[in-house]
């Protein structure tokens, strides 16, 4: 069964952006998983996104009253459909993940331009392809937000396992053309050693040096950094900002090389990144 492709001309979001609620369950080491709530009277009705752990997700529907209805997976990492199984199994809900990948009991299979309708939250979701990170990674963008899984990450983006550079950078291309105001619900807490590492690339970025800040209060203080915005990203993320000079001309002081294009200077980056110890 594939997903509904969205009718020419209707609008994907509906709800004013700032409608959707939405639960942050840390999960092993520094994942979160997300519970998408329904619209007014529909708030206990939730949709679980990337439950790598079936325990966390269900003490949380235990602990809060809510109902599972549908499960959302952005890639078919183990700490993203690890709970998958079971959960669908135990509550009986659909199970939205990318066609081009094998996911545990998947019942709706998406790709780029599919809708996701959750009727039971009075929401709906467009799919994005993004892949990079796995090949056939989806990020599920309506109502002010996307859900990005191990593409965009606060200040850093997923490793390339399956993917090439210029997918990647075509991936976060996408997301960077969200309006700004979209909130980055991505599935890893990884902001602040992705900040030593962009303070590297951009040491003269004034708009990353106070996020250093915001961002090691944050943790000093065990709160979490995500969700993050498409407009902060684009202002302190260094692959979100590999065509600016500044960018490009540590990078290519890094590969002690002049740069071929735009591909080659987001691969610079994120291999500086892979073997950066800061
Ligand atoms: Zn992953
Ligand atoms: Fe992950």
């Amino acid at each position: 069964m594939r997903g509904q492709p969205l009718p020419m001309g209707a609008a994907p979001n509906p709800q004013p952006a700032a409608s959707l609620a939405v639960t942050r369950l840390p999960a092993f080491d520094d994942n979160y998983l997300w519970l998408i709530h329904g619209t007014g009277a529909a708030a206990s009705e939730v949709a679980a996104v990337d439950p790598g752990d079936p325990q966390v997700i269900a003490d949380a529907l235990a602990a809060r009253g809510l109902a599972l209805r549908a499960i959302l997976v952005t890639h078919h990492h183990g700490d993203h459909v690890g709970g998958v199984e079971s959960l669908a199994g135990r509550f009986g809900v659909p199970v939205y993940g990318p066609a081009g990948e094998d996911i545990p009991a998947r019942t709706v299979a998406l790709q780029e331009g599919d809708a996701v309708e959750l009727p039971a939250l009075g929401l709906s979701f467009t799919v994005l392809d993004v892949p990079g990170h796995t090949a056939g990674h989806i990020a599920y963008v309506g109502h002010g937000a996307v859900f990005c899984g191990d593409t965009l990450f606060s200040a850093g983006c997923g490793r390339l396992f399956e993917g090439t550079p210029a997918q990647m950078l075509s991936s976060l291309d996408k997301l960077a053309a969200l309006p700004p105001e979209t909130r980055v619900y991505c599935a890893h807490e990884y902001t602040a050693s992705n900040v030593r590492f962009a303070r590297a690339v951009e040491p003269g970025n004034g708009a990353l040096a106070a996020y250093e800040a915001e961002v090691a209060a944050l943790r000093a203080r065990h709160e979490a950094t995500v969700p993050s915005t498409i407009g902060l990203e684009s202002r302190i993320n260094p692959f979100l900002r590999t065509r600016l000079a500044a960018v490009r001309a540590s990078a290519a002081t890094h590969a002690g090389r002049p740069l071929a294009g735009d591909a080659d200077a987001f691969a610079v980056v994120r291999e500086w990144k892979n073997g950066f110890r800061g």
